[in-house]
């Protein structure tokens, strides 16, 4: 399955949004629970995600 991010108002996908990073829903609960306030998802799956547009001075300091 394709990543997409799972914000309701985005859902951008990384086969298509290759300038974006995907940031997969962290395992930690209190992390986890601050996504979804973040998000207001009702529940949330292992296979969330987030995108994130990439920085390209972020990337070239890598
Ligand atoms: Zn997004």
């Amino acid at each position: 399955m394709v990543a997409f991010c799972a914000l309701a108002s985005c859902k951008n996908n990384k086969r298509e949004h290759k300038n974006y990073a995907f940031f997969m829903v962290p395992k930690d609960p209190t992390i986890r629970r601050k996504w979804q306030e973040f998000a207001k998802w009702k529940e949330v799956k292992d296979y969330y995600y987030l995108s994130s547009i990439l920085n390209p001075y972020t990337t070239i300091n890598q």
